[in-house]
C-alpha cells in the first residue's frame, strides 16, 4: 500500500442520550469536505468508548438514535473510496461502557474486589468509568466485531485504542495468573500478567487482521513502540501539547524516539485541532497546529490532526477551512520531506516507556542548544553516535553495563549527571575510572549550590548558583579535571523541632566536585535536568554546553545569530541535500492553558553546518528557491538566512 501522508483522525464517541446520531450526515458532502482539506486517510470509529457501533452490525450495539438501517461508518468508506481516500476503522477495545452496562461480569475488577476504577481519574464523569476486562467473554466479543468490519467494507487498516493494561483481579484474570503460576496477591505478577493480557490480544488481533500481509494499518494505542511494529504495522504518536500529560516536551521527544524505531513503516504525528478530545467548542490557531506539524515534518513524521465531527453528522465548515489552510501551509514542502532521514551527533538515553522530567528536560536543553540527537532506549545500535547523554537517573543494569563497555570501548563520550552511572544498588559507579570519580553517597545538601574553578571559573557570573535539584556526593580520582564545586548551604533545608531552618544561604564552597572532565566523560553530580525542570536557571544550561564542548568540539549544526532560545533548528537529509528546519514559535502559559497564537518572526538566521566532506553546490529556501549565498571552508557551509516567520527551510545542495 502506497501509505497515506495526511491523515484526519476523528474521535467521535457518543452517549447513549444523543438523540440525533447521524441524522445529517451526508457522506458525499463529508468526503468531499476531507477532500478539500486534503487529506488521504481518514480515521474514523467503527464502534466508540460508549460501545456504540456506527455500522451495520450483526454482533454489536448499534448507537440508538441511529435512523434504522442508517450504515455511517459503511456509507462514509463508501464515499471516500470514491475520492481515493482511505479509511481505517477506530475501534476501542479497552472502553465499552455500554457493554459494562449490560455485562457488569465484563468489567474489570479492582484488588478490593470492588469495580475497578482508575485512580488516575478524580470523578466518575470520565470515559474510564467502568473498564472492560480482556480475560472476560468481552475478548471475543471484541474480536468478533473486528473480524466483522474487516469482512464488511474495504477498510484501510484499524486503530485500536485503550490497551491499558490495568491489573485485574476478576474470576479469569485470577484464574489466568494461578495457571501461569503467578501470584494475584503479588502487585509485580498482577501488572505483568495485565501486560502479558493486553499483548495475547493485540496478538490475536493481528491474527485476525493480518497486517503486514494484507497490507492493512494497524497500531493499538498503549503498547509500546517496539510491540506495534511486533503485532501492528506503523506507529502513531499521539500527543496534544495542550494536554497536561504530553505538553510542548513530549513530541520533541517521541518524534526523536519513534524515528529511531520504525524501519520503513510510517510514523504518524497525532495531535488535534482542539485542546482536549472530547472538547467541541475549540479550534487551534492555525500557527498552533503548524508548528506540531512542521516539527513532526522535521523530524520523518506524517501529518494527523485530531478532530471531532457533531454527531449529528454535521462537519463544521469552520473546520474544514482552517484544516485546508493548515495542510495547504504544510505541503508547500513535501518534496524536501519524503523519505528524508536526521543525521545526529548524540543520543539521549532513556528507558523507553514513560519519559520523566529529567528525560523531557535533556530533550529540551539540547533542543535549545540547537544540538542533533536522537533519543533511543538500550535496544537500539548506539554505534553511529559520537556522545550518549545519560540524564540524572540511568542506573545500569547488567544489559546497560555491557551495552556503555561495547561503546566506551570503541571511542564513544558520555554525558552524565546525578546518579546516571551508577549499579541499580547504588552502591559505586559502574565504570569509575571512565567516569573519573568514586562514589560516596547519594545525597549532599539540601540545597545545594555550585560554582566554577579554573578554566570555567567564568562561564557563569560570580556567585554561588543553586542546582535547583539533588547531588550526589563523589570524590574526584586522580588525574580528573574538576570544573566546578559543590557550596554548601550554611544549614540544610529542616525543622529541627524548635526551628524552621527555611532561608538557608550558600556558605563554603566545599572539595566535593560539581562538574568533572576525563577523556571519555562529563560528569555532572547535581541532577541537572531535573534541576531545569524546576527552575530552567538557563546556567545549567550552560554547564551542559560546557560538558558537551568538552567532549566534541564540532556539533554539526550551529546556529550563530538570528533564533531565540525557544526557537528551534533541526537538520535533515535527502540524497543531494542537506537542509536545516528551522522553527520560531513560543508556546505560552496563558491562565490555564499552553497555547501558541502566532507564527513569530527571525531575521538574518545565521548557520553553519558541518559538511563530513560534501562539497556544497547551492544553498537556497524551499520552496520558492530563493537563492542564499554561502561560503565554504573547513569542511563547513556558512549562510545566513534573511528572515523567517514561524518556519522556514534552508537547502543546502551537494
Ligand atoms: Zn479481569
Amino acid at each position: 500500500m502506497a501509505h497515506p501522508e495526511y491523515v484526519l483522525f476523528f474521535d467521535n464517541h457518543t452517549m447513549q442520550a444523543c438523540p440525533d446520531v447521524g441524522h445529517k450526515f451526508d457522506a458525499e458532502l463529508f468526503a468531499d469536505s476531507v477532500k478539500e482539506i486534503g487529506a488521504e486517510l481518514v480515521g474514523f470509529p467503527a464502534k466508540c468508548n460508549q460501545g456504540f457501533c456506527y455500522y451495520d452490525t450483526k454482533i454489536g450495539i448499534r448507537h440508538p438514535s441511529m435512523k434504522p438501517g442508517h450504515d455511517y461508518f459503511g456509507d462514509l468508506v463508501a464515499a471516500c473510496r470514491k475520492r481515493d481516500i482511505k479509511v481505517t476503522a477506530y475501534l476501542n477495545c479497552g472502553l465499552s461502557n455500554e457493554d459494562g452496562v449490560r455485562h457488569p461480569d465484563w468489567c474489570q475488577i479492582g484488588k478490593n474486589g470492588e469495580f475497578f476504577h482508575s485512580e488516575v481519574m478524580h470523578s466518575m464523569i470520565t470515559p474510564y468509568a467502568r473498564i472492560m476486562c480482556i480475560n472476560s467473554p468481552y475478548r471475543q466479543y471484541i474480536l468478533s466485531l473486528i473480524k466483522e468490519v474487516k469482512e464488511k467494507y474495504p477498510v484501510s487498516g484499524f486503530l485500536l485504542d485503550s490497551f491499558n493494561a490495568f491489573p485485574c483481579y476478576c474470576r479469569h484474570c485470577v484464574e489466568g495468573m494461578r495457571k501461569l503460576g503467578m501470584d494475584p496477591e503479588n502487585d509485580k505478577d498482577a501488572e505483568e500478567y495485565a501486560i502479558l493480557s493486553a499483548k495475547s490480544l493485540a496478538q490475536e488481533i493481528s491474527d485476525i487482521v493480518q497486517p503486514r500481509k494484507d497490507d492493512l494499518l494497524m497500531y493499538c494505542l498503549g503498547l509500546s513502540a517496539r510491540d506495534n511494529l511486533k503485532y501492528g504495522s506503523y506507529l502513531e504518536c499521539e500527543c496534544l501539547p495542550t494536554y497536561p500529560n504530553w505538553g510542548y516536551d513530549a513530541l520533541p521527544l517521541r518524534s526523536r524516539y519513534l524515528r529511531t524505531v520504525a524501519k520503513d513503516e510510517p510514523v504518524f504525528n497525532m495531535t488535534g485541532r482542539f485542546y482536549a478530545w472530547g472538547d467541541f467548542g475549540s479550534l487551534r490557531t492555525a500557527a498552533a497546529v503548524e508548528y506540531d506539524l512542521f516539527l513532526g515534518r522535521a523530524n520523518g513524521m506524517r501529518p494527523n490532526i485530531g478532530d471531532h465531527i457533531h454527531p449529528s453528522g454535521l462537519y463544521h465548515r469552520g473546520i474544514v477551512d482552517r484544516l485546508k489552510e493548515i495542510y495547504a501551509t504544510v505541503k508547500q514542502y513535501d518534496p524536501w520531506y519524503r523519505d528524508a532521514a536526521n543525521p545526529v551527533d548524540m543520543a539521549i538515553l532513556f528507558s523507553g516507556g514513560l519519559a520523566t522530567n529529567s528525560m523531557k528536560m535533556a530533550v529540551r536543553m539540547l533542543s535549545e542548544l540547537k544540538m542533533q540527537f536522537d533519543c533511543v532506549d538500550p535496544l537500539n545500535d548506539w554505534s553511529k553516535y559520537k556522545v550518549l547523554v545519560l540524564p540524572d537517573d540511568i542506573l545500569l543494569t547488567d544489559e546497560l553495563q555491557a551495552k556503555i563497555a561495547e561503546f566506551l570501548k570503541s571511542g564513544g563520550k558520555i554525558l552524565a549527571t546525578g546518579e546516571s552511572g551508577l549499579d541499580p544498588e547504588k552502591k559505586q559507579f559502574c565504570f569509575e575510572k571512565e567516569w573519573g570519580v568514586k562514589f560516596r553517597k547519594e545525597k549532599t545538601f539540601n540545597p545545594a549550590y555550585f560554582s566554577m574553578t579554573g578554566d570555567y571559573k567564568d562561564l557563569i557570573p560570580a556567585l554561588p548558583l543553586s542546582v535547583y535539584s539533588d547531588c550526589v556526593e563523589t570524590e574526584a580520582l586522580p588525574g580528573t579535571i574538576v570544573a566546578g564545586n559543590i557550596v554548601a548551604p550554611y544549614y540544610d533545608h529542616k525543622w529541627d523541632g524548635v526551628y524552621s531552618y527555611f532561608y538557608t544561604p550558600p556558605n563554603g564552597v566545599t572539595d566535593l566536585p560539581f562538574v568533572t572532565f576525563t577523556d571519555q566523560v562529563a560528569y555532572c553530580s547535581g541532577k541537572l535536568f531535573d534541576g531545569y525542570n524546576t527552575a530552567a536557571s538557563v546556567e545549567l544550561r550552560d554547564i551542559c554546553k560546557a560538558m558537551i564542548g568538552h567532549l566534541f568540539a564540532d556539533p554539526m549544526l550551529k546556529i550563530e545569530s538570528g533564533l531565540p532560545s525557544f526557537g528551534r533548528a533541526i537538520v535533515s537529509e535527502q540524497p543531494g541535500r542537506l537542509m536545516v528546519h528551522l522553527l520560531n514559535y513560543l508556546p505560552e502559559k496563558r491562565g490555564e492553558m499552553l497555547i501558541v497564537e502566532e507564527a513569530l518572526d527571525a531575521f538574518n538566521v545565521k548557520i553553519k553546518l558541518r559538511l563530513d566532506g560534501k562539497a556544497v553546490k547551492r544553498v537556497y529556501l524551499a520552496p520558492n528557491g530563493e537563492e542564499i549565498p554561502f561560503e565554504q571552508n573547513d569542511d563547513h557551509v556558512t549562510f545566513t538566512v534573511p528572515s523567517i516567520c514561524g518556519y522556514g527551510l534552508a537547502v543546502a545542495e551537494y
